[in-house]
């Protein structure tokens, strides 16, 4: 018997600060589909947040006919969508700008069309699949607001404009430029220099995911089993034993859902995705308030130049927002390498008092007051795309984990490329995942021999 995984795992933190997504609970939080754990299982699924129960959906919901379904058991640390996905901006924002620009420049228009166009399909996906299993998650449709408040930013934003343009690149044409004479009528921001939008969603991510939990442990072939942390993963012949406290799992195939904390049982994983924390609040007005409803949702450039929040409105006019890294960035002990998500970000806690009245028209009166505020988890991945597929000289364990603070575009078509090559045995470049996301033995050793934190402390 050969163990594979961390003596040391990295488990999530007991005790998480309190997000507003996780303040109306779904019966199914702390599912335990049985008493005891099964001794086997087809499939064994770590991690019970977005890219878990997309897989395990897709696993479902793709199963090919005339064959029997494979049982399928789900692991979580917590409970469900205590992780990342229940503590997030609420942003479903296909990066058809910045990162493809970025992805053009480093590996050509091909390879930044394959991703913009795999984030872009994620709208009408994840539209879809709330019509198709009737999920009430808030979903609603928006153009996403990039604006800038320095000259050097708004220039550089119309040079990217233009550059996506000038290529040929396919999605240009959903891109809106406006300049600074109407920036700031258009964006509602106070001294905007610019500003690009471009469709986008908002969405209760919780909601969504407990929504697709529902649908498939109807089937009796799926177990899902909360509080269970996996403390380990040894290889044994063709099969693996999944260890956790409450027992053994003996299986053929695992799959590490596993985001932030996935080098606590993948090792070689460790400079590929560092765990590093972020934080997020709830902005709401009194009742006897009123404020301009903010139809768009937004990402935010202050004056330096330098990436300030994200945002989006809530049906209720209520707003969540997040980022603020340029308050904590130099505080690296804060966030980085970091799974404690049951404190906040010392240096951030207070900055989004008063933060609409200061960057938004109209908002000056309204009396608008944090809520709560909150931390989470990011696998930020050391070269900024995913890992997803088999793990490099592992055979039967596939990784889908990695998603930095941009999970929400990304995590459920790629669920879907992992149950697709579960189910039919195709390679990883068969099932329409773009070419960046592959995890391999070179992207391991890139990170592993590169500059510390790669492209997160650049
Ligand atoms: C503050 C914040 C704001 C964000 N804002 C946005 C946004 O607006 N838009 C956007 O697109 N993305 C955003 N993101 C990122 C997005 O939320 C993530 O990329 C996405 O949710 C990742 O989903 P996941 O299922 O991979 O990870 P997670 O939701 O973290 O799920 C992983 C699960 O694995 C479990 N687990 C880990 N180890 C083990 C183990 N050993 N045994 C059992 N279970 C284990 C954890 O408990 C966790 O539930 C944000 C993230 C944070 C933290």
């Amino acid at each position: 018997m050969t163990t594979t995984s961390s003596p040391t795992p990295v488990t999530p933190a007991e005790n998480p600060t309190l997000p507003f997504w996780r303040t109306d609970l779904h019966e199914l939080d702390e599912i335990r589909t049985t008493p005891e754990l099964p001794e086997t299982s087809d499939i064994v699924i770590i991690g019970g947040g977005y890219a878990g129960v997309s897989v395990a959906y897709h696993l479902v919901n793709s199963q090919p006919q005339n064959t029997p379904a494979p049982s399928i058991t789900i692991l979580e640390a917590r409970q469900i969508c205590s992780g990342a996905t229940g503590r997030n901006g609420g942003h479903l924002r296909p990066d058809v700008y910045h990162a493809t620009f970025q992805c053009m420049e480093q590996h050509g228009i091909e390879a930044a069309t394959e991703l913009a166009k795999f984030e872009v399909s994620h709208i009408p996906a994840v539209r879809d699949v709330i019509a198709k299993e009737s999920i009430d998650c808030d979903f609603h449709l928006s153009r996403c607001m990039n604006v800038y408040l320095s000259d050097e930013n708004a220039e550089k934003a119309k040079e990217i404009y233009d550059a996506l343009h000038a290529n040929g690149f396919p999605y240009a044409d959903n891109l809106q430029y406006t300049p600074q004479t109407e920036a700031e009528k258009v964006s509602g921001v106070k001294y905007a220099k610019a500003c690009i939008s471009f469709t986008a969603g908002k969405l209760w991510a919780y909601k969504l995911v407990l929504g697709l939990l529902a649908r498939i442990i109807k089937e009796d072939s799926v177990n899902v089993q909360t509080h269970t942390p996996v403390i380990s993963v040894e290889a044994d012949g063709a099969d693996h034993l999944v260890h956790t406290p409450r027992g053994t799992i003996r299986t053929s195939k695992v799959v590490y859902t596993t985001n932030a904390y996935t080098a606590g049982l993948l090792p070689e994983y460790a400079t590929t995705i560092v765990p590093c924390r972020g934080i997020c609040c709830h902005i709401a007005i009194p009742e006897t308030e009123t404020a301009p409803y903010l139809e768009h949702s937004y990402a935010l450039w202050n004056k330096e130049g330098k990436f300030d929040s994200y945002l989006i409105s809530r049906p209720d006019g209520s707003i969540i927002v997040g980022g603020a890294s340029t308050t904590f960035a130099h505080a690296k002990e804060q966030w980085y390498n970091m799974t404690d998500d049951s404190t906040l970000i010392e240096p951030t806690k207070n900055y989004w008092d008063g933060y609409m009245q200061r960057t938004f028209n109209g908002w000056e009166k309204s009396e608008a007051a944090v809520k709560e505020i909150w931390t989470g988890i990011m696998g930020y991945s050391y070269d900024i795309h995913p890992h997803i597929g088999e793990v490099p000289d592992k055979p039967g364990q596939y990784v889908c984990a990695g998603f930095n603070g941009h999970g929400m575009p990304v995590v459920f078509l790629s669920g879907k490329g992992i149950a697709e090559m579960i189910h039919t045995g195709k390679k990883f470049e068969e099932v329409g995942l773009p070419r960046v996301y592959r995890t391999s033995a070179e992207r391991l050793q890139a990170a592993q021999e590169g500059p510390e934190g790669g492209s997160i402390l650049a």
